[in-house]
């Protein structure tokens, strides 16, 4: 790989990256993808997806993302099975650094998304998809009358459990604190539910059943005991947060103190030529579909800055 010019790189292969590719190379910017640590993004770690619109029955994240990928594909969108390392945005073209390679991006569009938090535990990852989910509104609807665990104490846990009182007859959120830190306003309104109740001061330290493939308890322990006991649920859901993959970015972009990037005027960033579309700049919605959104607009708002800047350059050139 040497050092790869091209009007739009676009980094991240998940709904907002792809769709971004599919806008960009109808119009003839021949973007190139650097696929990202988890090429077609959460999506692929989600089993039925039945909120995308324009599908009559569910349809399997990773087969979305399947045909979203052959779409980019099917109008000149290069891939590259790579993560990028290091960006220079100080200059222009803009350089990726990426497996020993370099790139140089006229427009860069970043959609390198969000990652949910785990607990780190082995049963989470064994049984993610069999019963334990760090997404409520892809997963909650297969839930109905079972009894489900949400584990945090902030506004996504908050959230995703006054989500799951929609289907499941009963949700208890474990925090590992005795004092939530989700805002007032969230708190309040999972407090006031009815079928929501609190477990304080614990954390999940395993996960049932690995053997059986298949959710049917866990191990908590409480912290300030050290007690530990056994009980049972039927779900599990991972709400302790997201993480934005901007770590690239820091000082770079101007970042919300969550860490997101900050956008203004649609997809902007801070760097003229720079967008970002999707999770990276998202801390509210978090669709696939508000993802694949933000992806076309990022690609239309590349496509007419690149435009603005060769009128400017050549209106520059007509009057010397
Ligand atoms: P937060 O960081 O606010 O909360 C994470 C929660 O998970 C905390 O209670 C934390 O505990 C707990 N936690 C973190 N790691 C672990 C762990 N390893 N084991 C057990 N518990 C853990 O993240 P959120 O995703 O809730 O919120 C992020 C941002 O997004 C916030 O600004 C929030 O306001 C915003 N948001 C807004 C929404 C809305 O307005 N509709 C919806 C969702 C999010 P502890 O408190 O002890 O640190």
């Amino acid at each position: 790989m040497g050092n790869d010019k091209r009007k739009v790189v676009i980094l991240g292969s998940g709904a907002a990256g792809l769709t971004a590719a599919i806008y960009a190379a109808r119009a003839n910017l021949e973007p190139l993808i650097l696929d990202g640590i988890q090429p077609g993004g959460q999506l692929t770690i989600t089993s039925e997806v039945e909120n995308y619109p324009g599908f009559r029955e569910a349809i399997m994240g990773p087969d979305l993302m399947a045909d979203m990928r052959a779409q980019a594909e099917r109008f000149g969108t290069a891939f590259i099975q790579a993560q990028a390392e290091s960006v220079d945005l100080s200059k222009h073209p803009f350089v990726i650094h990426a497996d020993g390679a370099s790139f140089q991006a006229e427009a860069l569009i970043i959609a390198t998304g969000a990652s949910a938090k785990l607990l780190g535990i082995p049963s989470e990852t064994k049984l993610m998809g069999h019963g334990v989910s760090a997404c409520a509104t892809c997963d909650g609807f297969f839930f109905r009358a079972k009894h489900v665990m949400v584990v945090g104490g902030g506004d996504t846990a908050m959230e995703e459990a006054t989500f799951l009182t929609k289907f499941a007859a009963k949700v208890t959120i474990v925090h590992r604190r005795d004092e939530l830190r989700a805002s007032k306003i969230m708190q309040e309104k999972a407090r006031a539910n009815p079928k929501i109740s609190f477990i304080w001061d614990s954390e999940v330290v395993e996960i049932f059943d690995v053997a059986k493939g298949s959710v049917t308890g866990v191990r908590l322990r409480n912290v300030k005991t050290g007690a530990e006991s056994d009980m049972a649920i039927d779900g599990v859901f991972m709400g302790i947060g997201h993480r934005p993959n901007t770590g690239l970015f820091e000082g770079k972009l101007d970042l919300h103190p969550n860490g997101y990037i900050k956008t203004h005027d649609g997809t902007k960033t801070s760097v003229e030529g720079v967008f970002a579309a999707g999770d990276v700049q998202d801390f509210v919605y978090r669709q696939a579909i508000t993802a694949a959104g933000t992806g076309c607009m990022a690609a239309i708002d590349a496509e007419r800055w690149l435009e603005a800047r060769a009128h400017d350059a050549a209106t520059k050139a007509a009057a010397r």
